[in-house]
């Protein structure tokens, strides 16, 4: 509908050389080289530092970000459920106290594999901070989330992580929110609404889920000073 260019000029039919850059609408550009096998593989290397954890190889919270952005909009034009699942490591600190930090990095790479394996290829599933993770699932109510963010829950409270001192267990916290009227104002309220339902099962005794929807009413985000800890 626009045009397409190559190199600036309008063009209906022209063999691309190396290089060439095609701008498709006002936005697009594609850049079209011919490239060896050392090259791609430089390319994709570059592409996964960029887009992956190192610890967990889960996306990180850069890819998160951007990916989220499009999942958002394209669930509230099309009026398609969306749900974010906000997930803590509980007492995580003191694993690292007491184990050391190598061995909390083998619980979060064992959580994270965990949730690799759990969830679906099309669920979006990130590190979002040190012992956070968040996953955006598609076409799934507040029930549907709930029973999922449950399975996560009991499938990490039983994994047994070896270690030389006896295996370790952890649990985690889940606070869910789910988009199903389109009745949230934006992407960051449904992300600030999990975070919201993740204190509250941290404050309701950790080890179990919390869960949002915007036909319930917005809740106050959690007062920083509160002590969650106890
Ligand atoms: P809560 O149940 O309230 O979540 O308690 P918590 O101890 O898990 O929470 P807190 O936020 O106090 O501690 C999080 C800890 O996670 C502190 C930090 O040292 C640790 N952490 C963050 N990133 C990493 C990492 O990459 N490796 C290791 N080993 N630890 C990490
Ligand atoms: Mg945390
Ligand atoms: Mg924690």
């Amino acid at each position: 509908t626009n045009g397409t260019f190559v190199d600036n000029h309008r063009i209906d039919r022209r063999l691309l050389r190396d290089g060439d850059k095609i701008q498709l609408g006002r936005t697009s550009i594609i850049k079209f080289t011919l490239t060896d096998a050392t090259e791609l593989r430089f390319a994709e290397q570059m592409y996964v530092s960029a887009t992956q954890d190192a610890l967990t190889r889960l996306n990180n919270r850069k890819y998160f970000d951007e990916q989220f952005v499009a999942e958002f909009s394209f669930a509230a034009r099309h009026r398609i459920p969306l749900t974010v699942l906000m997930i803590d490591i509980d007492h995580f600190k003191k694993v690292n106290d007491t184990w050391g930090h190598p061995t909390g990095d083998l619980v979060l790479k064992v959580v994270a594999r965990t949730l690799a394996k759990i969830l679906r290829t099309e669920d979006i599933v990130a590190r979002y901070g040190g012992e956070e993770f968040v996953v955006v699932t598609r076409g799934i109510d507040k029930g549907n989330s709930g029973l999922l963010a449950e399975r996560i829950r009991s499938t990490v409270e039983t994994l047994s992580i070896p270690h030389d001192s006896g295996d370790l267990h952890v649990t985690i916290s889940v606070g869910t929110a789910t988009l199903e009227n389109t009745n949230v104002p934006s992407r960051l309220a449904l992300i600030a609404a999990a975070d919201t339902a993740l204190y509250r099962a941290k404050r309701r005794g950790r080890n179990r889920v919390e869960q949002w929807s915007d036909t319930d009413p917005m809740e106050a985000p959690p007062s920083p000073t509160e002590d969650t800890n106890a």
